[in-house]
């Protein structure tokens, strides 16, 4: 019998993203400690803060679903975030740290905004207005943050990469 219904999906995409933010949440403030502009250590450190929002508006959406909040390992964030610390290492130093850890961490934005625009979708399909609206505030803020990102990099940040200090 073919049981797989979108709530099985909805339910296995919640614990991907889950892990991905409780995984975000460590990485940020070795992102925040590692950039060299303040302008990017504090958009860092506020996004910090909001990821931890998020951890805890996913487990009000677990609670909705009647689920246990539990996350299931993503071997897509591992791997975008794995890239960030390569960068961090690389270019230690460098005139270009900014410019890689900004790269990184919109790697790491767009790949929220993919899975919570994708959630948001199910939930309403499925008609879950509460979750909807948590999912909803969740991606507001990692699109402002994309934006933020692009505006550092625009700002400063790329330009000062081009030349060795
Ligand atoms: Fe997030
Ligand atoms: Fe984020």
């Amino acid at each position: 019998m073919k049981t797989k219904t979108l709530d099985v999906l909805f339910h296995e995409t919640l614990k991907d993203i889950y892990y991905a933010e409780r995984k975000i949440l460590r990485a940020l403030p070795k992102m925040a400690r590692g950039a060299s502009s303040p302008e990017l250590q504090a958009a860092f450190e506020k996004h910090k803060e909001e990821t931890e929002g998020h951890v805890e508006r996913l487990q009000q959406v677990f609670e909705l679903l009647g689920k246990p909040a539990r996350g299931k390992t993503c071997p897509a964030i591992d791997g975008i975030l794995e890239e960030g610390e390569e960068a961090l290492q690389d270019f230690a130093d460098s005139p270009a740290l900014d410019a890689s850890l900004i790269a990184a961490a919109q790697a790491v934005e767009h790949y929220e905004i993919a899975r919570y625009g994708t959630l948001v979708r199910w939930a309403q399909v499925m008609g879950m207005k509460d979750a909807v609206k948590l999912l909803e505030q969740t991606l507001q803020e990692e699109g402002v943050t994309d934006e933020i990102l692009t505006q550092i990099a625009d700002g400063s940040v790329n330009k000062s990469a081009l030349k060795a200090a």
